[in-house]
């Protein structure tokens, strides 16, 4: 028994159509690389991406097949090594297969302007936690990074209200970023694989409205504007 590709309408079925046209150029046209991939995997970079439709990381750095192992959850968050509580155990999963069983050279923590699940984090912050089964809990490895300084004009730092972290949410998805990449360097196999020059650390952060990138050094933790020219 066969399903029917003509069963689907609206968007499955245009999804449906776009894997009829991959398999007809991948696999009926150069089968050079999917028959490479069905011996196994070797992927260069592990990717810790939010769930957000917008953010297709293998879209917009053009990934091709087998390249990228890739964890999404809401706000692309790494939890610390020893979190408890079994939250972000699929997560903490993925890192470790990434790393130790895959090997890859690189991770690269990829936030995002916008981002919804670092909004609800600094709704939470402000006291207005939205109603939810599930995503409270898990953003709760957010609220670190809701809690932001600044410098006044005579050196002293402030905590900044809340409410203006409603208004620069970036801070907050920056900072979020830097915090999983300090909680990666927590777990002891990234730790060492960073400490014999084998893995590199990178945070990324995409600005939806202009289409920048921010990025922090190879293993650092301040983020920059990448210069693409
Ligand atoms: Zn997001």
């Amino acid at each position: 028994m066969h399903a029917d590709i003509t069963g689907y309408s609206g968007v499955m079925a245009r999804f449906a159509e776009g894997i009829r046209q991959f398999r007809q150029t991948e696999y009926r046209g150069d089968r050079e690389l999917m028959q490479q991939l069905q011996q196994g995997q070797k992927p260069e970079l592990l990717l810790v991406g939010c769930c957000d439709s917008r953010v297709d990381f293998s879209l917009l750095a053009g990934v091709h097949p087998g390249e990228v192992f890739t964890v999404r959850n809401i706000a692309n968050l790494v939890p610390p090594y020893d979190y408890g509580g079994g939250t972000g155990q699929g997560v903490r999963a993925a890192i470790e297969y990434g790393v130790k069983m895959l090997q890859v050279s690189h991770v690269v923590v990829f936030g995002h302007a916008q981002c919804g699940g670092i909004k609800a984090a600094i709704d939470t912050a402000a006291g207005d936690a939205p109603a939810s089964d599930f995503i409270g809990s898990w953003l709760v490895l957010a609220q670190d990074a809701c809690r932001q300084e600044t410098v006044d004009s005579n050196g002293e730092l402030h905590q900044l209200p809340v409410s203006a972290l409603k208004e620069y949410s970036y801070l907050v998805e920056r900072a979020s970023v830097l915090n999983s990449l300090a909680n990666l360097r927590g777990y002891p196999w990234v730790a060492e694989r960073v400490a014999a020059g084998t893995l590199t650390l990178h945070g990324w952060w995409f600005d939806l409205q202009t289409g920048d990138l921010w990025v922090t050094a190879p293993n650092g933790d301040a983020f920059m504007p990448l210069d693409f020219d």
